[in-house]
């Protein structure tokens, strides 16, 4: 059977993708089911934007959200200055672009990540504070209608998901 596809962070697959070379490895049950049925699609926006590893720690400027930066309003800038927002924006069109291609119903994305965060995201002052607003890519995919959770909203992601199987069931069986 066929089954809707859940789109996720690379870095909470433990992959070692982050800036500075580290992962934020997730363990949950409703991760491990979904594994096991073939849903999960790993991404890390950063690197298909075409950054690397390690790569220097950036945030959205103030007054800011990743909404504004995917339309290109304001800037993603490192501690040192440096305007990055170019690869935050082609990694949030190339993740959008996957998403179509793989039929992705819901991501689970990595919370506060200037690209990933769905929720809130860093001040842009470089000093660990939050703030109301969404990463580049979180915004692209809410924008497109893929509903975006992060690693700490898994049972809730897994209650919507069945919901929306409820609505219109994904199978694939063919008429006779
Ligand atoms: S861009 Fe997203 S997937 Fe990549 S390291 Fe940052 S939070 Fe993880």
């Amino acid at each position: 059977m066929n089954r809707n596809k859940v789109l996720v962070s690379a870095c909470l697959l433990g992959e070692r993708v982050r800036y500075d070379g580290s992962s934020r490895p997730v363990s949950h049950p409703v991760l491990e089911q979904w594994k096991k049925e073939e849903r999960l699609v790993s991404v890390c926006p950063e690197m298909l934007g075409g950054l690397l590893v390690p790569r220097l720690a950036a945030e959205i400027q103030p007054d800011f959200d990743g909404q504004d930066i995917f339309h290109e309003a304001g800037k993603v800038v490192t501690r040192q200055g440096h305007n990055v927002s170019q690869y935050f924006v082609r990694g949030a069109r190339k993740t959008l672009e996957l998403s179509k291609q793989a039929d992705i119903a819901i991501a689970i994305l990595k919370a506060n990540s200037p690209s990933c965060g769905n929720e809130q995201i860093y001040s842009g002052e470089f000093s660990k504070a939050l703030r109301n607003g969404q990463g580049v890519t979180a915004a692209a995919l809410t924008e497109a209608g893929i509903k975006v959770f992060n690693e700490h909203q898994l049972d809730q992601a897994q209650a919507y998901l069945s919901t929306l199987e409820q609505k219109a069931p994904v199978n694939n069986m063919s008429c006779e």
